[in-house]
């Protein structure tokens, strides 16, 4: 059997503790229901928040992180650089890292696209319908053709991020923009899946299909065993050399 897999949900969990209107919704924190559906998927969760020491990603924790979730918004510039320098040392390494909604913005996800991950918005409530336009990828098991949020932030293109490796999800809004949604990245060993869904006032993190793909791209972001790398000098060559004339 193989060991569980090991994932660290993170939530800069701020509104919650100001906005009545965010904790009604999240009384436990946007971390909580996230959180609850992986473990109930068998996986072994731990949660961590800016406010802990160390935003609660201690080296000893980002190492026994297999895939870390990240949601941010309000405070994406408290966020430690050295613990970004951390973050993104275990990407490169194999670590996971989902990014949610506004965690376009947070410090790691724009060091690890290099771009300004800047995009346009309107907070109207309206229908957002999402496409699978990779109906094989692992990401989109389990889901039909297109979902549909009933009542979303609308995002709009163009979305400041490099050309991602495989595009998953498109969404469309009611007030005629669209979105790429669902983003695959691959960063030295590690694996990133952008994904767009979540506002905090709204109840989106527990909708079924949401929390499929979180748990889809989790288990796709999860490390492998793949070949020991070793950078520098080729000398010697692996066969002789054999020269003409
Ligand atoms: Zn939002």
């Amino acid at each position: 059997m193989q060991n569980p897999i090991r994932v660290t949900v993170w939530n800069e969990y701020r509104h919650e503790l100001v906005n009545p209107k965010v904790a009604a919704i999240y009384p436990a924190g946007i971390h909580a229901p996230i959180a609850a559906h992986l473990q109930a998927q068998g996986m072994v969760v731990r949660t961590a928040t800016l406010d802990e020491p160390e935003h609660g990603l201690s080296a000893e924790v980002l190492e026994q992180t297999d895939v870390l979730t990240w949601w941010g918004h309000r405070a994406h510039k408290e966020v430690r650089d050295e613990v970004v320098d951390r973050i993104q040392q275990r990407v490169l390494q194999g670590m996971g890292l989902i990014v949610l909604h506004s965690g376009h913005f947070s410090k790691i996800f724009k060091r690890l696209m290099g771009t300004s991950c800047d995009l346009k918005w309107r907070e109207n409530n309206e229908r957002e319908r999402i496409w699978v336009i990779e109906p094989g990828h692992p990401i989109a098991a389990g889901l039909n053709e297109h979902f549909e949020i009933p009542q979303a932030e609308t995002y709009g293109e163009p979305f400041d991020i490099p050309a991602p490796d495989t595009l998953v999800f498109v969404s469309w809004f009611q007030g005629g923009e669209v979105f790429r949604s669902g983003c695959c990245y691959h960063r030295g060993k590690g694996k990133i899946f952008y994904f767009r869904p979540g506002h905090e006032t709204l109840p989106i993190y527990y909708q079924a299909e949401v929390l499929q793909v979180i748990t889809n791209s989790v288990r796709w972001a999860t490390p492998v065993d793949g070949p020991k790398i070793h950078f520098g000098n080729l000398k010697p060559p692996l066969e002789q050399v054999l020269r003409e004339g």
